[in-house]
């Protein structure tokens, strides 16, 4: 079933703004032997806060804190009381946790304060770890990109992390978790690894050319290793985009002649009067777009002024944004008065807009058609008249709702087909920086194909071979890194 509200509005809510500030390039160097700390759950009173450090002064902050004890057993929780190191001052009775590096989220020394969630309580706890020599404030993404540089997490697991916790819908959680578990990486490991043993074969051969001690073969291993890689490689990149679009949100565009009822499905999907709904034609002019959670998917839902010729500039204007926005759509919801399917208007709309829609190839560059027959309240029991001409299609009434449930059904396969199946399948690719890579990667299979001598046939490989362990994180630039982490928060 489909849920609430997929808002960018409680996004930013959810992350007070003073917290979220950006990074300037290298801002997040950590510099040596510093340790870092923050709030690292949610701003405001709750029940439980966690605040967090890291660095090789963790053990000592935390002995300053609770004082006269020790330290408690590695990764066990235990009670102590926290006190502030310059007054004495008991600021509150917390469960502390110990992680000593390398076994721990950053790879440093760690140590989890769970206090109670009161704001003079995080802030003295804040103050009294501010004071111990050798600590300062972490930066947004601090403890993240420790981990990152570390080897904790690869820079795939980075973007899921940062994906995980600015999901919204069901399936945008459950693509980052996967690819936070690492399977968008281990695939390029393995994809790699194919082209290290490719590489191998093709030095071999360099080396030893005609050699009798080299295997029979080799070059023609290569060529096969290679020639797999491609394929697995050109069915990702097809699938590049519905892993962005399940990111950052498929388009749904809803379409059709005034009064369709397009305003009153797009107010019945988002659940909020996004659009004015009025018996007069022509009330929408602009293109109205909301963000909601559909059927587990985040969609940006667009209403569109009623297509129809000869009407005023304004409206004209509303017409030619609704074509534009048409062009954009991952999937059209085309609308019709299910009472009124003979009307000039439906059949305009039937043959300029459905039909061309409709007979375009399904695996190309165009949208996904649904067409729905509205206001099947007004229908007699029979159904709609004969209308030779009608695609398949779906009834529904805005109205009493009847049909909402089956439309929900066939937008949550639709939307799995243009978004990918985070459940199923193989990881997908949710950012460009991804699909930039493969492609970098297949275009340097291709200059292998071609390769006019050994030497070059190699480089190319190696070329290859870069693009998929940048993509993972090797040897990537500073920059890509700055632009990752600017996803994340203080404490994060
Ligand atoms: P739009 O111009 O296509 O955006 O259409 P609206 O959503 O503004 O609706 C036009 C008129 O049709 C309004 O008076 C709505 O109340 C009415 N309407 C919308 N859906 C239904 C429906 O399912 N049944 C009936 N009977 N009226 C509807």
């Amino acid at each position: 079933m489909w849920r609430g509200l997929w808002s960018l509005a409680t996004r930013a809510a959810h992350w007070p703004h003073r917290l979220c500030t950006r990074q300037s390039s290298g801002a997040l160097d950590p510099g040596p032997g510093a340790t870092i700390f923050a709030l690292s759950s949610g701003q405001g009173r709750c029940g439980i806060a966690v605040i967090r450090t890291s660095g090789p002064a963790s053990g000592h902050a935390l002995r300053r804190l609770t004082e006269p004890r020790n330290l408690p057993p590695a990764r066990k929780a235990s009670l102590r009381l926290l006190s502030d190191p310059r007054s004495g001052e008991p600021l509150d009775r917390a469960l502390v946790l110990w992680f000593p590096g390398p076994q721990s989220f950053t790879g440093e020394d760690c140590v989890e304060f769970h206090v109670h969630g009161g704001p003079a309580v995080v802030s003295g706890v804040l103050e009294a770890l501010g004071s111990v020599p050798g600590l300062r404030p972490a930066e947004a993404g601090e403890f993240t990109k420790r981990a990152f540089a570390h080897g904790k997490l690869s820079l795939t697991e980075v973007e899921g992390l940062a994906d995980l916790i600015h999901a919204e819908t069901e399936s945008q959680r459950r693509q980052a978790l996967r690819q936070l578990d690492g399977e968008l990486g281990h695939l390029c490991r393995s994809w790699a690894e194919t082209l290290t043993k490719a590489l191998a074969h093709v030095e071999a051969y360099i080396d030893f050319g005609e050699d009798d001690n080299l295997e029979e073969g080799v070059l023609e291993q290569a060529d096969k290793e290679v020639r797999k890689l491609e394929v697995a490689l050109g069915a990702h990149l097809r699938d590049a985009r519905r892993g962005q679009r399940l990111r950052s949100g498929a388009h749904v565009v809803v379409t059709g002649p005034p009064n369709a009822g397009k305003s009153s499905l797009v107010n019945l999907l988002s659940q909020k009067p996004v659009s004015i709904v009025s018996p007069e034609p022509g009330t929408t002019r602009d293109v109205l777009e909301t963000p909601v959670d559909l059927a587990g998917f985040p969609v940006l839902l667009s209403d569109t002024a009623g297509l129809r010729e000869g009407v005023g500039p304004v409206e004209q204007e509303g017409v030619r944004r609704a074509r534009k926005r048409l062009e954009q759509a991952d999937l059209v919801l085309a609308m019709l008065d299910a009472s009124n399917l003979a009307s000039p208007s439906s059949c305009n709309f039937l043959d300029t807009v459905v039909a061309p829609l409709g007979t375009r190839n399904p695996s190309g560059s165009s949208p996904r058609l649904l067409l729905v027959l509205n206001k099947s309240d007004l229908l007699p029991p029979e159904g709609p008249g004969p209308c030779p001409d009608l695609p398949p299609h779906l009834l529904l009434s805005c109205l009493t709702g009847a049909g909402l449930h089956g439309l929900l059904e066939v937008l949550k396969k639709e939307l799995a087909a243009v978004c990918g199946d985070p459940s199923t399948g193989p990881p997908l690719l949710t950012r460009a920086r991804h699909q930039h890579h493969l492609q970098g990667c297949l275009d340097a299979l291709g200059h292998y194909k071609h390769a006019r001598d050994l030497a070059l046939a190699a480089e190319a490989l190696r070329v290859a071979w870069g693009h998929l362990t940048r993509l993972t994180g090797g040897g990537g630039t500073e920059e890509i890194l700055d632009i990752i982490f600017q996803d994340f928060c203080v404490g994060k």
